[in-house]
C-alpha cells in the first residue's frame, strides 16, 4: 500500500471500546434488523440462563437424543418467515426444542466418539468473537483478533512441546487441518507435478486423510494405506520397504501421514522410526495428532507422543481433548513458510487489486495468507480465553484425568468375569467387549471380507444399542482387526470413577440380558 494510504489508515489509531447507551429504549443502530438497547440485554440474559442451566444441568438428562426426520422437520419449520417473531420465544424454543437433540458431549457418561467437554470462556469468547466482528484475516482488518490467534498458537506449539519455529493457522477441525497441511506437503515435495506421486499412511489413519488426499486431486491408487503392525501401528520398516520398492518403480514417494492417536483405538504411530526414514527419502512427515497430541501437554503423554518435534506437520483439535466447544482445530508447521508458500494470496494471476491496501508490510502477518480461507473466525479466542482463564495447569490436569480414567477402565475390565479387554488403555481409549459364559469370539485374526460382519451375532452392537437405551451412558462400537468390539473413550474431565463402574455395570447386565 502506498505510504500516504497505510498512514492514513493507521491515523485511526486505537479504537476505545464502544459506548452503548443505558437507554433501553434506544436502537442500538438505525435502519432495519435493529433491537433496544433494553430488548438486547433482556434476552442475552434469557440466554446466559439457558447456557448455564444446559451446562450445569447436562447430568440430568440422557447423554443422546435423535428426532425422527418429520418430527425435527417440523419443530424447525419449512417455510422461510417473511414478518419476524419474538426474539426471546424464538431463542427459548430452539435451546428446550431443538438444539438439545443429539449427542450430548460433555454429559459424565458419554463415551462415545471423542467427546469434547466444551468450557464456559470458551461459550463467551465465541459470543464476542461474533458480536466484534472479529477476523484474524489481515492485520489491517484485525489486528487484535490476529495477535490473539498468533498467540494461541504460540501457546499451543509450547505446550505440545514443539520448536518455537512452529506456527500455523486455526482452522474447522482436524479434516482441514489434514487438507491444509497435506497441500503444503505436495507443493513444498512435488512442485505442482502430481504424477506418479505416493504418500502412505496405515489403514487406521482418519478417513479425513484420504478425503483430503482426494481434495488434492490425487488417485485412489496414489494413497498408499499400509495395514498396521503390531499394537496397531504403522510399522515404519514396511514402510520403508514400500518406498524402497516404489522409487525402484519410478514413482515419487514425498509424504507419510503417521496418526498420533487414531480415532479406534489410541494407537500411535511410531514417529521417531518414521521421521528416520523420511529424512532418509527426504520426504515430509505428517502427524494426524487431532485428538490424541493434546496428550503431550502430561510427562506421561509426552512420552506416548515421542518424537512430535520432529514432524514437518502437526494437526491438532482443540476441540477434542483441549476442551473446546466446536468448531476449533488447528494445523502446526515446522515452517509456516510453506503455508505461506502456498496459500498466499497474490501467488495466483487474479486480481488482487482490492487487497493491496491490506498487504503486509514489515513484521506484521497476514493470517488469510496461510491458510485456504480469507474470513475467518477468530477460533482462537475460545483457546485463549479459557487458558488464561484456568491457566495450562488446570489443562495438564484434565488432560491427565482422562488418562487414568482410561487405566482405571482398563483395569476394571481386565478383572470383570463377563468382559474383556481388545486393546490397552491408549491415550484416553479403551476397547473390550462382553463375552458373556466365556464364549469369548476370537477376533484377533485375519481381516475379514466386507469390514466385520459379527463373529458373534452382532452382540457387542446389540450390548451397545441396550447400554445406550437406557439413557443412562453412551457406550458405542469400534473395528479392530476385523471384529466388533465396545470402546470408551474417557477424556470429560467430569467423569469419575463411579461413572466408569457404573457403565460397565450396565455393559454387563445388558450383556446378560441378551
Ligand atoms: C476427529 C479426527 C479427525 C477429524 O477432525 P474433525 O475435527 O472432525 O474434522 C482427524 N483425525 C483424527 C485422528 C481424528 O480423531
Amino acid at each position: 500500500m502506498s505510504g500516504g494510504e497505510a498512514e492514513r489508515v493507521a491515523a485511526a489509531g486505537r479504537v476505545p471500546p464502544g459506548r452503548a447507551s443505558l437507554d433501553d429504549e434506544r436502537p442500538y443502530r438505525q435502519g432495519e434488523l435493529a433491537l433496544s438497547a433494553g430488548e438486547m440485554r433482556r434476552v442475552g440474559r434469557q440466554v446466559v440462563d439457558l447456557v448455564v442451566e444446559r451446562l450445569l444441568g447436562v447430568a440430568q438428562a440422557p447423554p443422546h437424543a435423535v428426532l425422527g426426520v418429520a418430527e425435527a422437520r417440523e419443530l424447525v419449520g419449512r417455510e422461510v418467515p417473511e414478518e419476524g417473531a419474538d426474539l426471546a420465544d424464538l431463542v427459548e424454543r430452539v435451546a428446550r426444542d431443538v438444539l438439545p437433540q443429539g449427542v450430548r458431549f460433555d454429559h459424565p457418561r458419554c463415551f462415545a466418539f471423542v467427546p469434547t467437554t466444551g468450557n464456559y470462556p470458551a461459550v463467551l469468547a465465541d459470543a464476542l468473537a461474533s458480536a466484534f466482528l472479529s477476523v484474524p484475516g489481515a492485520w489491517l482488518v484485525g489486528s487484535g483478533p490476529t495477535q490473539i490467534e498468533l498467540t494461541a498458537l504460540g501457546w499451543l506449539t509450547g505446550l505440545l512441546g514443539l520448536p518455537d519455529s512452529f506456527g500455523g493457522v486455526f482452522v474447522s477441525g482436524g479434516s482441514v487441518a489434514n487438507l491444509t497441511a497435506l497441500t503444503a506437503a505436495r507443493d513444498d515435495r512435488l512442485g505442482g507435478d502430481l504424477s506418479r506421486a505416493r504418500l502412505y499412511c496405515s489403514t487406521q489413519a482418519h478417513p479425513s486423510v484420504a478425503r483430503a488426499v482426494h481434495v488434492l486431486g490425487f488417485g485412489r491408487d496414489q494413497l498408499c494405506a499400509l495395514p498396521p503392525g503390531p499394537g496397531l501401528r504403522l510399522d515404519a520398516r514396511a514402510v520403508r520397504e514400500r518406498v524402497v520398492a516404489d522409487l525402484a518403480a519410478g514413482l515419487r514417494p514425498f509424504a507419510v501421514v503417521a496418526t498420533v492417536g487414531t480415532t479406534s483405538t489410541g494407537a500411535v504411530d511410531p514417529l521417531p522410526e518414521l521421521s528416520a526414514v523420511c529424512r532418509e527419502f527426504g520426504l515430509w512427515l505428517h502427524a494426524d495428532g487431532a485428538y490424541g497430541a493434546a496428550a503431550a501437554l502430561t510427562s506421561r503423554g509426552r512420552e506416548r507422543c515421542a518424537g512430535l518435534a520432529w514432524v514437518d506437520s502437526l494437526t491438532v483439535d482443540p476441540h477434542k481433548w483441549l476442551f473446546q466447544p466446536y468448531e476449533a482445530g488447528c494445523v502446526l508447521v515446522r515452517d509456516p513458510a510453506v503455508l505461506r508458500a502456498s496459500f498466499r494470496m497474490d501467488r495466483h494471476r487474479l486480481d488482487t487489486g482490492y487487497l493491496a491496501p491490506a498487504r503486509a508490510t514489515g513484521e506484521e502477518v497476514n493470517l488469510d495468507d496461510y491458510g485456504p480461507q480469507q474470513s475467518r473466525g477468530l477460533r482462537a479466542l475460545k483457546l485463549w480465553l479459557s487458558l488464561s482463564a484456568f491457566g495450562a495447569a488446570a489443562f495438564r490436569r484434565a488432560v491427565d484425568h482422562g488418562l487414568d480414567l482410561a487405566e482405571y477402565a482398563g483395569a476394571r475390565i481386565a478383572a470383570h468375569p463377563d468382559l474383556e479387554l481388545v486393546t490397552p488403555p491408549a491415550l484416553g481409549i479403551v476397547t473390550f467387549r462382553y463375552r458373556g459364559g466365556g464364549r469369548a469370539p476370537q477376533g484377533g485374526g485375519s481381516k475379514r471380507e466386507g469390514g466385520g460382519a459379527a463373529p458373534d451375532g452382532g452382540l457387542q452392537e446389540r450390548v451397545s444399542a441396550a447400554v445406550c437405551a437406557t439413557g443412562d451412558a453412551m457406550v458405542l462400537t469400534t473395528e479392530v482387526a476385523g471384529a466388533r468390539c465396545l470402546r470408551l473413550c474417557t477424556i470429560n474431565p467430569a467423569s469419575t470413577e463411579a461413572d466408569i463402574d457404573r457403565t460397565l455395570a450396565l455393559v454387563a447386565t445388558a450383556g446378560a440380558a441378551l
